[in-house]
C-alpha cells in the first residue's frame, strides 16, 4: 500500500543512573546507564515529496527556534541514512511537533531520529530488519538505538549498546525544564577538567537502583538514582542544586539532573503525588513544569 503520509511517536528518556568513564580513543565516553523512556513526546509527520525538506513546530513552552532546520538535524540525517542505506532518493518532507525540550538532557534530538527512520522505513515500504534498524539508530547518536527501544533498558558502550531491563510498575516523574539548554559537549568538557589527567573507573550499574526497578520499589529507587554528570552540570548551573532541593522538601522520592541537564527530575509514588510536586515546585517559578509516567513503549507508528 502506498501512504500518503505517516506518523511516529517518540518519547522523552532519562537516566535513571548514568555512570560516566574516561574518553574512549574515539573521543566518545564509555557509559553505563539504565535509560528509561517517558510519557513526553515529539510526533513526526512524513509525506512523499519531491526532494527532501523539513519543517519544525512545538509545544508553546519549547525553543523550536533553536533546532535546526538544515542537514544538521537528526531526523533529516536519519531520513538522508535510511535512503542511502538502501539505495534510493530521500524524496521526503518531514514535519517535527516537539513535545520535548530542546537541548534539555531528555534526547529530543533522538527520538526524531528514531522517529524519522521508523517513519520512513514505513512510507518507503521497505521493512528494514529491526537489527539493521538499531544500527542505523547507533550511527546517527548514541541515545537513538533506546529511544527506538523504549521501555526501561541498560545502555553500555557510548550508550548505544541498549538491552531491555526487567521493571515492575509504573514510576511518575516531576520534570522542570530550564529556560535556557545546556550544551552536552560542554557539560562533558567540564567533566573532564574536573577530573583532570586522573584515571576515571569503569561506569558501573549499582544493584541497588536494579533490585528497586525488579521489585517496584519506588523509595529504594529514589535512593538509588545517580547520575555522574550532575556535578558537571551543577558547577556550570548552579542554581539547580537548589531546585532539586525544592523538590525533595517537596516530598519527592529522589531528585536527580537529566543526563547533561539542565532539566531536573522527581521521583513521585504515583499520579496523584506527581500533581502535587508538580504544583507545589511550580510555586517556585523556576520554569515549565510537567510531569508523565515512565517507563512508556519507543517511536510507534501512530496515523
Ligand atoms: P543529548 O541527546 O545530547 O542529551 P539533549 O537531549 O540535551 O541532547 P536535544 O534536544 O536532543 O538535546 O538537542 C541537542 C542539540 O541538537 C540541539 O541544541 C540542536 O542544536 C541539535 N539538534 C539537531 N536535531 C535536532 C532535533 N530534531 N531536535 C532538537 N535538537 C536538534
Amino acid at each position: 500500500m502506498i501512504r500518503s503520509s505517516v506518523v511516529v511517536s517518540a518519547p522523552a528518556k532519562i537516566n535513571l543512573c548514568l555512570g560516566v568513564g574516561g574518553a574512549r580513543d574515539d573521543g566518545f565516553h564509555a557509559l553505563a546507564t539504565v535509560y528509561q523512556a517517558i510519557g513526553l513526546y515529539d510526533q513526526v509527520t512524513v509525506r512523499p515529496a519531491d526532494g527532501w525538506s523539513l519543517s519544525v513546530t512545538g509545544h508553546e513552552r519549547i525553543q523550536v527556534e533553536q533546532v535546526p532546520a538544515d542537514e544538521s538535524n537528526i531526523a533529516v540525517r536519519a531520513a538522508l541514512l535510511l535512503a542511502a542505506h538502501h539505495g534510493i532518493d530521500p524524496d521526503v518532507a518531514i514535519a517535527i511537533d516537539k513535545g520535548i525540550p530542546v537541548a534539555g538532557g531528555m534526547a529530543g534530538g533522538s527520538a526524531d531520529g528514531a522517529a524519522t527512520l521508523l517513519a520512513c522505513d514505513t512510507l518507503w515500504g521497505l521493512r528494514t530488519p529491526r537489527g539493521e534498524l538499531l544500527e542505523l539508530a547507533g550511527e546517527l547518536g548514541s541515545d537513538v538505538p533506546f529511544a527506538l527501544l523504549g521501555g526501561t533498558a541498560i545502555g553500555t558502550g557510548r550508550g548505544e549498546v541498549v538491552t531491555p531491563a526487567m521493571t515492575r510498575g509504573e514510576y511518575w516523574w516531576v520534570v522542570l525544564e530550564a529556560d535556557v539548554g545546556l550544551s552536552t559537549p560542554a557539560v562533558y568538557r567540564e567533566f573532564d577538567a574536573m577530573h583532570g589527567p586522573r584515571a576515571v573507573p569503569d561506569p558501573v550499574i549499582p544493584d541497588a537502583l536494579m533490585e528497586a526497578l525488579r521489585r517496584g520499589d519506588v523509595e529504594a529507587l529514589g535512593e538509588a538514582l545517580c547520575n555522574d554528570l550532575q556535578p558537571a552540570a551543577l558547577r556550570l548551573r548552579p542554581e539547580l542544586q537548589r531546585a532539586l532541593e525544592h523538590g525533595l522538601e517537596e516530598t519527592a522520592f529522589g531528585a536527580l539532573i537529566s543526563g547533561s541537564g539542565p532539566s531536573c527530575l522527581f521521583l513521585c509514588e504515583g499520579r496523584a503525588h506527581a500533581v502535587q510536586v508538580a504544583s507545589a515546585l511550580s510555586g517556585h517559578q523556576l520554569g515549565p513544569v510537567s510531569f508523565a509516567p515512565g517507563p512508556v513503549p519507543g517511536a510507534r507508528v501512530v496515523g
